[in-house]
């Protein structure tokens, strides 16, 4: 892989502002943590997006794409070849009636705010989440008894040729924390969600509502990357466990390997309490698994994306 080869190509469609060299992943991340990218793009039309899959593909150059970052944890290594930032340069939001169109760019908070501006109900639930749109419909991402799901007609894709084409609701295969982008690769460009008609004050105070019960519940004030590890799925005739409950009743409240812990407010979050390595935060992420699983006999499933190559 010849870097700056490939440097070279991406500057003959995109701004020299919009490609970064060696620049850390901590910065693009909630948790702060990661090591230099060789390349970090951040692509401001659909056209570039394509020039660059199609660049990477033709130079056997990989690429993994990132939208705010809220979801990931980056080897200090950082990442061998081009990271794609689909973010502020892409993130449109256009409303015309109760249909909202927005680019995959787009923060769910901004979009959540535009939608109670013009009295739509039903993306409440998304204000408080720190992604962007692509990341969420990457993950299916929900709260508060709402998810992308309830509320997306279709998006708009780029496969790794770089075709463009529309999926549906339900060739989206959105489950609990998934979807089909992840499992083929596909980069989300455009969504369109379909919300309801509502009260402008009531869906200010839902939103303020769900944002007072995070400030109480969850370490809003350490770098983290969310929920660390998905609900266990419960067997048939079993009822729903949780993570954070499974962590606490393993004693491992505020459990700590070198800056990395588990919260002391809410156990389903891992935290970054200042200078976390990679190391010790998935090895921290390890032994929650490990003492869990043999406490209760239940496995937990991470739901941070790990960036390592
Ligand atoms: C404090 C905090 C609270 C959180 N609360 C919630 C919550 O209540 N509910 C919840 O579901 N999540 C929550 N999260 C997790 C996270 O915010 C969501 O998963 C969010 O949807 C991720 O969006 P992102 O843009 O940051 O994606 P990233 O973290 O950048 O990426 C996540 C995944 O999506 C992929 N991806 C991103 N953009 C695109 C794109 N355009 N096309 C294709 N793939 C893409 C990445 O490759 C990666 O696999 C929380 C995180 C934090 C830090």
């Amino acid at each position: 892989m010849d870097i700056n080869l490939i440097t070279e190509i991406l500057s003959r469609k995109i701004l020299k502002e919009n490609i970064l060299i060696n620049e850390p992943m901590k910065k693009y991340t909630t948790f702060r943590v990661g090591g230099p990218a060789d390349i970090i793009v951040k692509p401001s039309a659909i056209e570039e997006i394509q020039y660059i899959v199609v660049a990477c593909k033709e130079n056997n150059v990989p690429y993994y794409i990132i939208g705010n970052g809220s979801n990931l944890l980056v080897d200090d290594l950082g990442f061998r070849g081009v990271i794609i930032q689909v973010y502020k340069n892409l993130s449109d939001v256009v409303i015309e009636g109760t249909t909202v169109r927005a680019q995959a760019g787009a923060l769910l908070s901004k979009i959540a705010t535009k939608a109670a501006d013009e009295s739509l109900t039903g993306f409440e639930f998304a204000h408080g989440i720190p992604g962007t749109l692509g990341g969420a419909v990457t993950m299916n991402a929900g709260a508060y008894g709402g998810e992308i799901k309830d509320v997306i007609v279709s998006a708009k894709v780029m496969n790794q040729d770089g075709k463009v084409y529309e999926l549906s609701k339900e060739s989206l295969e959105l489950g609990y924390r998934k979807s089909i982008i992840e499992k083929e690769g596909l980069i989300v460009l455009e969504v369109t969600l379909d919300l309801a008609k509502g009260k402008k004050e009531e869906i200010l105070a839902t939103i303020k509502d769900f944002n007072g019960r995070r400030r109480d519940k969850q370490p809003l004030d350490k770098p983290s990357a969310g929920s660390t590890f998905k609900r266990p799925v419960p067997k048939e005739g079993e009822m729903q466990l949780y993570a954070g409950k499974l962590i606490e009743d393993s004693g491992l409240r505020g459990f700590r390997i070198g800056g990395a812990a588990v919260s002391d407010k809410h156990c389903g979050f891992v935290v970054n309490e200042g200078g976390a390595t990679f190391e010790e935060l998935t090895k921290l992420i390890k032994h929650v698994q490990d003492t869990v699983q043999s406490k209760f006999g239940v496995y937990l499933e991470t739901e941070v994306k790990v960036i390592k190559n």
